[in-house]
């Protein structure tokens, strides 16, 4: 069997692993348009390790979680993971900005007498049906108020560099959504809790049984609120790219797909299946299916900072810190790297990364302004004074043009009428990242990881079976 992966991202470099050890007899071509593998891993070392995309991963307790660890192992990067233990600094201390100051994350701040009233009361509202969706904001306005949908725009900031309300409540709050069914969302999930249904209880199996499948590495995990890689997670992408058994071509661009051939700017190469691991909107230029550039993509500023002093002079010992909408800055987030990944470099510097942008360049009417390091500057000694008297040695901007999908409302629905236009592949087209289920890198790789087992299995996956799920 010929297999093609469209896209040599950490999606498409994940299906091309998956598949090589799921299918060992497939020959696999894997095409990517620029001139390098990874995607929107970026990482650059420059004395220090520098992100210009993704930096850090949660293992939770998914079974994305564990594919992705169990594909870190398997490629010999296991002695290569930089853990954060749910007891360090860095996992505990997370802040939020409130008048100018940093405010502990966690719920004495959360419980505000507005929020435990709008909590309590919420029960009440078992005469409301349920409604389709709609925005994360108008969900959680309409069931707990104004406060606690407050909090969550400010959390999604940090995740989809969206405003809560552009974002589908279905796609991004789960059983959260789900429990509406019940009336209250409350009453819900303690339903849902007590008396789990039969397709919950199978995901909590699947899970365990991933899980169990990583040995000691997995009850290790149990104990990290989130890890890296030495050198970043380039040293993911950049081993899976020099380590796999197949064809990888660079600078080749597909230009159509139709069942069983993809033409290239090189050619045309007559295939079984394709997996595209490319964008939504660059696969609706190639191929025509519904729905695929209806979600816009958010275009995040981020720039890195270093400065000469050590982290303990400049910022508490924690992850970060997130900002509510009204930045004047745009600023969405601010990550202290080195007290984030603590082990990563060496202690006498301090890395700090801006996030800016997101929906404040579409949704909140600022613009892009034309250039990032100086608004990201200013935002900085306004919140960390030490800053001001010294200057980085690094300030290294980078504009990430629609780089994470923001899921409108009504996401899952076309994603149905999508896997149902797929039909007349046959069974000879996947669709996997970002642009579906979810951004994190987990959701990436477990979705091409989920196509390579069915194919293993003589199914003909669409990459939507999650819908069912
Ligand atoms: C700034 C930023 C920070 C993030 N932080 C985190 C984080 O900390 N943790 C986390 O879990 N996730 C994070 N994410 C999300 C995560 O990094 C991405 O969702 C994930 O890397 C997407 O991978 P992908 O392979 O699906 O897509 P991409 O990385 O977009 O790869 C797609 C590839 O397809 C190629 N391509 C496109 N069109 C064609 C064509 N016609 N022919 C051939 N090739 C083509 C592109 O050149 C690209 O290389 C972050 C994302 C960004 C942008």
């Amino acid at each position: 069997m010929h297999i093609t992966i469209l896209g040599g991202g950490l999606t498409g470099l994940s299906a091309a692993h998956h598949i090589s050890r799921a299918v060992p007899t497939a020959q696999i071509t894997l095409i990517e348009a620029s001139n390098r593998f990874g995607g929107w891993v970026q990482s650059t070392r420059q004395g220090v390790v520098l992100e210009g995309g993704p930096r850090s991963i949660r293992p939770g307790r998914s079974s994305a979680g564990a594919i992705m660890l169990k594909m870190i192992r398997d490629i010999g990067l296991e002695s290569s993971i930089v853990p954060v233990p749910r007891d360090s600094p860095s996992a505990r201390n997370r802040f939020f900005l409130k008048d100018g100051k940093l405010e502990p994350v966690g719920v004495r701040s959360a419980l505000t007498p507005r929020t435990v009233f709008s909590v309590l009361t919420e029960p009440l509202d078992l005469f409301r049906p349920a409604r389709s969706d709609e925005s994360v904001d108008s969900f959680l306005t309409r069931k707990f108020g104004h406060s606690i949908a407050a909090l969550a725009s400010t959390g999604l900031h940090g995740i989809y560099a969206a405003s809560s309300s552009d974002l589908s409540a279905e796609a991004i709050l789960g059983s959260f959504y789900k429990a509406q069914s019940y009336r209250s969302v409350v009453l819900g999930l303690l339903w849902m809790k007590l008396f789990p249904s039969t397709a919950s209880k199978r995901t909590t199996a699947t899970a365990a049984a991933h899980w169990a499948q990583l040995g000691p590495l997995g009850k290790e995990a149990a104990t990290w609120a989130s890890y890296g890689l030495q050198g970043g997670l380039a040293t993911l992408t950049d081993h899976l790219a020099s380590s796999l058994r197949a064809d990888l071509r660079l600078n080749e661009k597909v230009l159509s797909l139709t069942p069983g051939t993809v033409r290239t700017s090189r050619g045309l190469i007559t295939t079984d299946h394709v997996i595209a691991c490319i964008p939504p909107a660059e696969l609706a230029k190639i191929a025509s299916l519904p729905h695929l550039t209806v979600n816009p993509s958010t275009t995040v500023g981020v720039v890195n900072f270093v400065y000469p002093a050590p982290p303990s002079q400049i910022h508490p010992e924690a992850f970060g810190y997130l900002v509510p909408k009204h930045d004047p800055h745009g600023v969405l987030g601010v990550v202290f790297d080195s007290t984030a990944l603590p082990g990563l470099d060496d202690h006498s510097v301090t890395k700090l990364t801006v996030m800016m942008g997101g929906p404040y360049w579409s949704t909140y009417g600022s613009s892009m302004p034309p250039n990032l390091v100086s608004p990201a500057l200013e935002h900085l000694h306004g919140v960390l004074p030490a800053l001001r008297s010294l200057t980085p040695t690094h300030a290294i901007p980078h504009l990430q043009r629609d780089c994470i999908p923001t899921y409108l409302p009504g996401h899952y629905a076309r994603m149905r009428e999508l896997g149902a236009a797929l039909q007349p592949w046959h069974g000879t087209l996947s669709l996997a990242g970002a642009g579906y289920y979810g951004p994190s890198v987990n959701d990436c790789v477990a979705s091409a990881a989920a196509i390579a087992s069915a194919l293993a299995n003589g199914q003909h996956p669409t990459g939507l079976e999650w819908l069912n799920a």
